[in-house]
C-alpha cells in the first residue's frame, strides 16, 4: 500500500495558531499540560532539536572566542536594583523568592530575567587590568519573566531558553564591533544552517533594552504575518561596569570602567520560528542539521516477495548511511506504509527511503524530499553522494522560500494615508515608512492600527524623510506587529 498521504493540519497563512498548536502537539514537540501557566515541557523529540540547534550556536560563539560558564538562576535583590533603568524595565516582570523552608529569607532572590546583574559583581573581582581583556562568556539556560501579555508555547513563556553572552572591552570601538560579529554569528546559523531570514534592526530610542546605549535586534516573520524577535544584541557603553564597579588598570596605570555588550539568542522562539517559517500542512521540515531523525526507511511488502530480503536490503542501506554519521531510522514496524508516511512527515524528517521489490532487484532505492515532496530513484552506489549534494537544496530551498515572502511583505508606504489605506487593504504585513523617533508618535500608530509597532531602523540603505505619521523630519523605520 502506496496510497498518497491526506493533509494532516490546516493552512498555517489562514490559520497559524491552529497549525501551530496541531504540530506542537502531534508532532511531540512540547506538552503544554505542565499546569503552571506560560511554562512548558520540552518532550523528547523537541528537546533534541532544541539540543542540535544550542550546538550550532555554541560552537558558532566559541569559534569567535567566547568561553562557557554557568550562573546561578537567583540574583540577589540588591543587584539587581542596581541600574536604575535595567530594574524600571523588569521590576514587573520579575519573579521573587522569598522563603528557605519555613524561614522568610533576609534578602529576596529573583529569578533571573536576565543575568547582567548576577554576572557584574563577579567580573569585579575577576579584572584588574585592561590586558586581560576582552572577555567573551556565554551561558545556555533558562530565564524568567512573569509575562503579563497572554502567554503562548515557545512564543511568550513565563520560562524561555536562550543563549545570552556578556562580553567585556577595554575600548568602545571593541565593544560596538562586538555588536557586529553578534549579527554575523546570527545569520551564519539562524539563516545559512537553519533557513531562517531576518530583519537587522536598530530599536528606537524609546524601545532599548533596559540600561543599553543601543539595542539591535533580529525580527523575522511569521506565517499570520506578525514578526518575531528572535535575538537582540546590545551595547551597554559603561552603564553596567560603573553601577557594578568593574574597574581595570588602562595603559597609564589609570582606573577604568571597561565597556560591555550582551547579546540574547532566543532559543525556545528560534524553535518555534523553524517550525512556522518553514512547515507546511504534512507538518514540520526540518533542515538536515538539525533534525533528530535525518533518514527515515520504510520497507513497502508485497506479497510474492520475500519480507526477509526487503528488510535485510533496508538494514544494509541503513549501515551505509549511519557509517557516514546519519541519523537513521528502519521503520519495520506493523503500521502501514501510509500510516508511517504521516508519521514522519509530521515530524519533518528531510529524506524518506522507500523499499520494495523493484528497488531490491534493480539495486536502488526511492527517496523522497519531504521539502519539495518529490520520489526519485537513485543507484545504491550513489546513494550517500545524493544524501550530501541534496542536503544543502533542501536547505536551499527552505532558505529561498523564506526570503521569497519576507521580501514579498514589506511594503514601502509614504504618508499617513498611504499607511492606513495599505494596513486596511491586508496582505502585506511589514511597512517601511519614515518615522520621526518620537515615542507619542509610536504610541499614536499604535492605538490607531490596532498594535502596529515601529521595530527600528534597518541597518543599511536608512533614509531620511517627513515622518508619516506627524510629519517632523524621520528616518526609514519597519512597523509590524509582533509577538
Ligand atoms: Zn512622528
Amino acid at each position: 500500500m502506496t496510497e498518497a498521504v491526506e493533509a494532516a493540519l490546516p493552512d498555517k497563512y489562514s490559520n497559524m495558531s491552529e497549525w501551530y498548536s496541531e504540530i506542537l502537539e502531534r508532532a511531540e514537540i512540547i506538552d503544554i499540560r505542565y499546569g503552571v501557566k506560560g511554562f512548558i515541557v520540552y518532550r523528547p523529540f523537541g528537546m533534541m532539536i532544541m539540543k542540535n540547534i544550542i550546538k550550532l550556536y555554541e560552537e558558532e560563539l566559541e569559534k569567535t572566542g567566547h568561553k562557557p560558564f554557568l550562573f546561578p538562576v537567583v540574583i540577589p535583590e540588591k543587584n539587581l536594583r542596581m541600574e536604575k533603568e535595567h530594574i524600571k524595565g523588569f521590576e514587573g516582570e520579575v519573579f521573587w523568592v522569598e522563603k528557605g523552608g519555613f524561614t522568610p529569607l533576609e534578602e529576596r532572590l529573583a529569578l533571573r530575567p536576565t543575568s547582567e546583574t548576577a554576572i557584574y559583581p563577579l567580573y569585579a573581582l575577576w579584572f584588574s587590568s585592561y590586558k586581560e581583556l576582552p572577555f567573551k562568556g556565554y551561558q545556555t539556560c533558562a530565564v524568567y519573566r512573569y509575562e503579563t501579555k497572554a502567554t503562548r508555547p515557545l512564543l511568550r513563556g513565563r520560562e524561555f531558553l536562550w543563549i545570552e553572552t556578556h562580553n567585556v572591552y577595554y575600548t568602545e570601538e571593541e565593544a560596538r564591533q562586538q555588536t557586529i560579529e553578534d549579527a554575523e554569528i546570527f545569520y551564519r546559523v539562524t539563516t545559512e544552517k537553519l533557513g531562517i531570514p531576518f530583519l537587522h534592526i536598530k530599536r528606537e530610542e524609546f524601545d532599548k533594552f533596559p540600561g543599553a546605549v543601543d539595542t539591535y535586534a533580529f525580527d523575522t516573520l511569521l506565517p499570520d504575518g506578525r514578526v518575531l524577535q528572535i535575538g537582540t544584541t546590545h551595547y551597554l557603553g559603561t552603564n553596567f561596569t560603573r553601577v557594578f564597579n568593574v574597574v581595570v588598570h588602562d595603559e597609564e596605570g589609570n582606573l577604568v570602567n571597561p565597556h560591555s555588550t550582551c547579546y540574547g539568542i532566543g532559543l525556545s522562539r528560534i524553535l518555534a520560528a523553524i517550525l512556522l517559517v518553514h512547515g507546511d500542512e504534512y507538518g514540520a521540515i526540518l533542515p538536515f542539521e538539525i533534525a533528530p531523525i535525518q533518514i527515515v526507511i520504510i520497507p513497502i511488502y508485497k506479497t510474492g516477495f520475500s519480507n526477509e530480503e526487503i528488510d535485510k536490503y533496508c538494514i544494509m542501506v541503513k549501515e551505509r548511511l549511519v557509517k557516514e554519521g546519519y541519523r537513521v531510522v528502519f521503520d519495520d514496524s506493523e503500521k502501514t506504509p501510509g500510516e508511517k508516511y504521516y508519521y514522519y512527515d509530521l515530524r519533518g524528517v528531510p529524506f524518506r527511503i522507500e523499499v520494495g521489490p523493484r528497488e531490491v532487484q534493480t539495486n536502488k532505492v526511492t527517496i523522497f524530499r519531504r521539502d519539495i515532496r518529490r520520489r526519485e530513484a537513485v543507484a545504491l552506489e550513489n546513494l550517500i553522494k545524493y544524501i550530501e549534494d541534496t542536503k544543502s537544496k533542501v536547505l536551499e530551498t527552505l532558505r529561498k522560500r523564506a526570503e521569497e515572502r519576507l521580501n514579498e511583505n514589506i511594503i514601502e508606504v509614504r504618508s499617513r494615508d498611504e499607511l492606513i489605506e495599505a494596513y486596511r487593504r491586508g496582505g502585506r504585513r511589514i511597512f517601511k515608512i519614515f518615522f520621526c523617533g518620537r515615542k507619542e508618535c509610536a504610541d499614536e500608530i499604535k492605538s490607531e492600527l490596532d498594535g502596529l509597532e515601529t521595530r527600528g531602523m534597518p541597518l543599511k540603505d536608512v533614509e531620511e524623510g517627513p515622518c508619516v505619521w506627524c510629519g517632523e523630519p524621520g528616518h526609514t523605520c519597519y512597523l509590524a506587529k509582533a509577538y
